[in-house]
């Protein structure tokens, strides 16, 4: 989506990243300095040695007070010196709430800027191996937009993109680079719209060249609904007409254009095709053309590069940014590296950046700019934007991996306190242990205990569902347990009514994660299990049981041992 920019911008903004920096940090002073959150610590200031001595390094506890009087109607220079237009809501909670950030349009442009820079990347990648530029299939949403008590829209970051005058005004070159159209991406029934964008992207398939979405994971999930679905959109197809249940006007009309007449023949390739009892390599099968995958395959996406290795013929997996609610970090001007070695090279312009160095979490004196990291080092970013964050903890922590010019390039190692998630949630430790607080209230009611539990984000089933393996015991010394569905079918309601807003939204009203699960596993499993990671080199010492397990053989261990499996039988509530 370049629009006016060149590749030589980020030549020249990675050279500078120093002096860059310091004018953003300046800029950013002078706007806020007189806000009341920043006149506390620099009485009007706006020098950087003042700003770098005075003003604390925050989490999310410490700035919430102000946001939430800004969003409940307060005047805006409590913390922005600039507008507030709406909030970015983002995955992280904070004591179970999802976290909220203050922006304005210049989010917007700079997110906007940064996936320019990217398409130029791209672009000159395909140009230099003689790739045609063609079209994408990127499977784009908007989402539901809650009302502060003060009326501000409250988005998510693409939301606010794909709606933004920003995205509405590129250029014709540029609306027509997808398959399919803005209508369909605007569609608030985001079932509607993955099953347009595949009609839009089955009947353009020998113009697709690549396929995309902003995480993996809603890649896997239309694939998925490919398979259920392939039928009716061969029916669509063949007829010229689409399915009546797309009922968004908007959306139909459009569809229909692109669909054009009845279609026999191409209905008749795409069914053969699907018809096939292996899904490998479906999506080169499907879509011929195309060169690659763009999305986030880092991080907690990486989960999910093996199923789509296998639906692609593996073909090359393209990590595109990284970014957050908060700011716009960087863009991977590497494209082809394989998804481990990816490295993201922030830009200079978008935020000011420090990095506090993982392991002097109390030793604000440690923190360096942007240009003093040093190669090999973790860190956790600290942003200073432009909308009322001043030295704001991210919760990601980064590997320096190299420099591009002058400017870092970061490895994503994880995501802090993060233990479970299926798509965009992120259910830490914190949160695991308060649901299972909630659920040992309801087995400590019947007659036996918990002695035993861990737990994984089981993606082999569509849509990924939350596994706890539970080892109970009877009360009573010589009692054997004797399970009640109804008792153990309530914990795992329990639980999952225990956890954050944004992860009962997605079961709930979104359908992207399936029930939770609890498996019962046969009395001294965790003992087992013990003994697999002893024998692995750990310490009888020092053994915990790990909260949540990754590695295929532990998993096998607690398998072997399944008794029973207990589904949740309703949805959880959603917040109003
Ligand atoms: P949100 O809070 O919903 O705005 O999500 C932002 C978080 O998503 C970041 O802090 C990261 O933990 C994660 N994230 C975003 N981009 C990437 C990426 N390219 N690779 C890995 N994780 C990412």
């Amino acid at each position: 989506m370049s629009s006016g920019y060149e590749l030589k911008d980020l030549e020249e903004l990675t050279s500078n990243a120093k002096q860059i920096q310091d004018d953003v940090l300046k800029e950013i002073l002078t706007l806020n300095a007189t806000t009341k959150y920043l006149r506390q610590f620099l009485h009007g200031n706006s020098d950087k040695e003042l700003f770098k001595k005075s003003v604390p390094v925050v989490s999310y506890d410490d700035v919430w007070p102000y946001i939430e009087r800004v969003a409940n109607g307060e005047q805006t220079d409590l913390i922005s010196g600039g507008p507030i237009t709406r909030f970015l809501g983002s995955s992280g909670t904070s004591g179970g709430k999802q976290k909220i950030f203050p922006v304005n349009d210049k989010y917007t442009e700079k997110l906007g800027y940064v996936l320019a820079l990217r398409s130029l990347v791209m672009s000159k990648h395909a140009s230099d191996n003689g790739v045609e530029q063609g079209k994408t299939m990127e499977f784009n949403y908007v989402r539901p937009e809650p009302k502060t008590p003060s009326g501000l829209p409250v988005s998510t970051v693409f939301t606010s993109f794909f709606m933004s005058d920003y995205f509405k005004n590129r250029t014709s070159k540029h609306s027509s680079e997808y398959t399919s159209p803005d209508q369909v991406i605007l569609c608030p029934d985001n079932n509607q719209s993955l099953y347009c964008h595949l009609l839009c992207g089955l009947v353009q398939r020998d113009e697709v060249m690549r396929i995309g979405a902003t995480f993996a994971y809603p890649l896997v999930l239309a694939i998925n609904y490919l398979e259920n679905h392939w039928k009716e959109l061969c029916n669509n197809i063949r007829a010229g007409h689409v399915s009546e249940w797309i009922t968004n006007l908007d959306c139909r009309n459009a569809v229909s254009a692109i669909l054009g007449g009845p279609n026999h023949k191409l209905a008749d390739v795409i069914e053969q095709e699907c018809s096939h009892k292996s899904w490998e390599g479906i999506i080169t099968r499907l879509w011929p053309k195309t060169k690659y995958m763009e999305s986030i395959f880092t991080g907690q996406m990486a989960q999910y590069i093996p199923i789509l290795e296998f639906y692609s013929n593996k073909l090359p997996l393209v990590s595109t940014t990284y970014g957050s609610s908060e700011s716009t970090f960087g863009l991977n001007v590497d494209p082809l590296r394989k998804p481990e070695d990816v490295s993201y090279t922030f830009v200079p312009n978008i935020s000011y950046f420090e990095f506090l160095p993982v392991d002097h979490e109390g030793d604000m004196e440690s923190i360096v700019d942007l240009v003093n990291v040093k190669l090999g080092f973790y860190y956790e970013p600290v942003v200073t934007n432009y909308f009322g964050l001043h030295r704001y903890l991210i919760g990601d922590i980064l590997q320096v991996t190299g420099f591009y010019n002058s400017t870092p390039q970061f490895r994503f190692v994880r995501r802090k306190n993060v233990v479970l998630s299926v798509e965009t949630e992120a259910t830490t430790e914190e949160d695991l242990l308060k649901a299972l607080a909630h659920a040992t209230q309801v087995i400590e009611s019947s007659n036996f205990m918990l002695v035993g539990f861990t737990c994984y984000a089981d993606i082999s089933t569509c849509p990924g569902h939350y596994v706890f393996y539970w080892e109970l015991k009877a009360k009573g010394a010589n009692d054997v347990v004797e399970l009640d569905k109804n008792v153990l079918v309530e914990c795992c309601c329990v639980l999952e009514e225990s956890f954050d807003a944004l992860y009962r939204d997605l079961r709930t009203r979104e359908g992207l994660i399936g029930a939770l699960e609890i498996r019962v596993v046969q009395q001294g499993t965790f003992d087992s299990l013990m003994e697999y990671f002893i024998s692995q080199g750990g310490s009888v010492a020092q053994y915990k049981t790990p909260l949540c397990v990754n590695s295929s053989e532990a998993l096998a261990v607690l398998e072997n041992k399944v008794l029973a499996r207990f589904f949740s039988e309703r949805s959880p509530p959603l917040d109003l």
